[in-house]
This record gives structure tokens, sequence and C-alpha cells, in this order.
């Protein structure tokens, strides 16, 4: 028995091969239940109290909220990211060899390498381009919908170690194969199509991804899996959303966070260490009429979920997990525990999330690393550093974290909606 909120969840997969497709899909699904786009660029944001709005910035990241009626109480905030491992085209993409032509690229994210190859792999992403001098520079999002590029890997007869040790220098090993021939730019002439332009030319700036292009698969006797690229942390980012729309505020200010850049740090002007949510705090502030002591208390009496998956025991591995906090997929929501605070959860707002399954019976296990293995980092405790706010760190429970294809229980992103739709009442 697969879950009510699957079928949307593999349609928001397909919508969403990269970032900036991603943050493309959440604004349509937002435009969709009401909330309207605000432009940081505009200096009057006049917000009505009551009202819904949704900003992005740089296309990548995205904050939706709901202001409640009268003055906040109190702040609800989900955060996600909207990143995965990827490889990143370089410019100037095209380099022969052998007599093939190959893409330029470099690494995004600290991915399971060997799970790139043999596969039939796309290209995502966005160029700026310039056709009419009276329009400027225009950014226009393209994914191509056809197989473009295979990163072929070496034969058994010619690397006889290949099963112990996976060929992963991406420089020597790895640039995808793109075309028979000699160098041809024909790679810019399918971008420029995609784009919608007459030619290379007009291309002045790209910011284009090779992706995984496998089709998200639901499977196991009942529907109880799914296989997808990108479900960290497309899933919890999906999940949070479903919630967020379908949750009615009360008193509180709840907000929807999607930031991009996790994966490499979070470290930039649309990640988790940057002044993105502060400063919309400070406009939402400001176009209320509200104090700085307000807002202030109002985060103070606040909550925040940093909402990014975490490892199931690998049932042939099971002494890689720790001896008793053993998530496992189709479990619930997973609440994350560090003593070295990657992960904010504490006394505190775990009793918080812990109140919010019991109350609404949604089950709840719990993730710590085992005590001679240093794991992964997140994006709860960096946005932290930002905005200090009482914070606990949940995800989802996955196996094959950063292969270029995840596998994940189809009934955890149901227990996430509803989760989420509970934390924002
Ligand atoms: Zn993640």
């Amino acid at each position: 028995m697969s879950d009510r909120y699957t079928s949307d969840f593999v349609e928001f997969l397909c919508e969403s091969p990269g970032v900036f497709h991603a943050v493309d899909a959440i604004a349509r699904r937002l435009e969709k239940a009401g909330f309207s786009r605000l432009d940081e660029r505009d200096p009057s944001w006049n917000l009505i109290p009551g009202g819904r709005y949704y900003v992005t910035r740089n296309g990548s990241a995205c904050i939706a909220f709901r202001l409640p009626e009268g003055r906040p109480s109190e702040l609800r905030i989900m955060a996600s990211h909207s990143d995965s491992p990827c490889f990143k085209i370089k410019p100037d993409p095209e380099i022969e060899s052998a007599g093939l032509v190959r893409l330029n690229i470099e690494p995004y994210g600290g991915m399971l390498k060997n799970t790139w190859y043999d596969r039939p792999l796309g290209v995502a992403g966005r160029v700026l381009i310039c056709e009419d001098e009276s329009k400027g520079i225009e950014q226009r999002l393209v994914y191509p919908d056809r197989d473009l590029l295979v990163i072929p890997s070496l034969a058994i007869h010619m690397d006889r170690e290949a099963n112990e040790k996976a060929m992963t220098n991406v420089q020597n090993d790895m640039l995808p194969v793109f075309a028979d021939g000699p160098k041809k730019e024909k790679f810019l002439e399918i971008i420029a199509d995609a784009a919608g332009v007459n030619s290379p030319e007009s291309i002045l700036g790209m910011d284009l991804f090779v992706v995984n292009r496998q089709r998200p698969f639901v499977w196991g006797p009942e529907d109880e899996f799914i296989s997808a690229p990108r479900l960290d942390d497309l899933m919890c980012v999906f999940g949070t959303l479903a919630g967020f729309v379908e949750s009615a505020g009360q008193n509180s200010l709840n907000m929807y966070c999607v930031f991009d850049n996790e994966e490499v740090g979070s470290r930039s002007r649309q990640g988790a260490e940057s002044t993105f949510l502060t400063d919309c705090l400070e406009r939402i502030r400001e176009s209320l009429g509200l104090t700085f002591s307000e807002m202030q208390a109002a985060v103070q009496r606040g909550t925040m979920i940093s909402a990014d998956n975490a490892h199931a025991v690998h049932p042939n591995h099971t002494d890689k997990a720790d001896p008793v906090n053993r998530p496992r997929m189709n479990g619930g929501i997973v609440l994350k525990f560090h003593a070295g605070q990657l992960y904010t959860t504490d006394g505190v707002s775990g009793a918080f999330v812990k109140k919010i399954c019991r109350d609404n019976d949604i089950p709840l296990q719990t993730f710590v690393n085992r005590a001679d293995m240093r794991g992964g980092s997140t994006l709860g405790n960096i946005a932290n550093t930002q905005l200090s706010i009482s914070t606990a760190d949940i995800g989802l429970a996955q196996l094959a974290m950063h292969s270029s294809c995840e596998t994940a229980g189809t009934r955890d992103v149901g227990y996430l909606v509803g989760f989420s739709r509970a934390f924002y009442a």
C-alpha cells in the first residue's frame, strides 16, 4: 500500500530535475494555493494581515509565509534544501577525445560517484540570454526532455580491480560522452534551442548541471518503496510544502523555507547561512509595523524544524548504525541527535516534536551516529547562526544517500505531510 501523496510526489520529482526547476515547481504549487509572489527588488512589500506570500532568491531558494490576522505570537518555520549532488558543466564545455566529444564538468556536492556510470543523463539549469537589446538580459530555465549524455565505465578486461576500487577521478575518468565526431559546438545549439533562442551567441551566461534522467519508480509487494534521483532532500521539500499549504494558521507566523547549496556547505547568498530568512523577517516586521522587541519575542517563543533526510539502517550493513537508535523506511519521522551540535535537537525541541507526533498518531523514530562515526551535516545548525531560535532536526529514513538514485519508503511522505500540517497548526 503506497501513500495517497505518492503520485503527486512522483510528479513533483519529475518537475524538479535541478534547483531552479524545483523552486519553479514549488512556486506553481504556492500560486495554486493562493500565495502571492513578492519581489526582493521591490522596496515596498504591502503585506496584509492574514495574507499568504512567497519570495524566491536566485531562483533556487524560496520562502513562503502565512501571516496571522493579528500580531504574530510566535514563529513556526520548516526548512529543507533544494539541491542534490550532481555535476556542474564548465564554460566552453565541449572537449574531444578518441574521435568523440565529451563535456567538461566538475562535481557539485559529495556524491557516490560510481552510481553515475552507464545511465541516461540529461542537462538542467538556467541560461541568461540577450536577444533583444531593449529587454536586456533575461533568464530562462532549460531542461531538454531527452537523454543527452552517458558516462561510460571502463571494461572489466581493462580494469581488473574495478570491483574492488571504483574509478572516481571526475576530470580523468568521468567526463560524459556527448557526441560522435569532432567538436562542433552542437551542445550549445541544443541548449539555445531549449531556451527558445535562435543562436548560441545569444547565451551570455549559464548554470547548467548534469542530472540523472532515471524516472522515479515505486516498488515492493505493496508498493512500499520509491527509488528516484534527488530524494534527499526533495522528499522533505515536498512533504513540508504539502503540510504548509494544507494547514490553517492560528496566531503564529508560519514560514516555509527551502535553501540552496546545502550540499556544498550552505555558504552562499541563497544558502541556510545567508541572510535570506532574517531579511524576510525584517521586511515582514517593517510592513506589519511590529517593534524589534515584538518580533524578537515571537522568534524566542517560536520553533524551527530543519527537515533533511536521514539514514535508514542498511540491511546488508547493520553494523554501520547505532545499536539502539535504528531508523527504518516507512517508520515515520526521524528525530536526529548529535552531541557535537551538527543536529540542533535538544531535550526541549525534541520534546516538542515528540508531543506533535504523539498527539497526531504519527510514528517517530530516532537517529544518532555511531559514537565512532562522524556522520553528515545539514542546515538547521547553520541557519541557527543567522536566526537564534529553538530548532529540531528531523528527516525521513532512506538508503543510498547521495547515490544518483536513492531509496525511501512511500508511506513516510504522508507521515511528514501530517507532521508538518500539525506543526503549523
Ligand atoms: Zn540533505
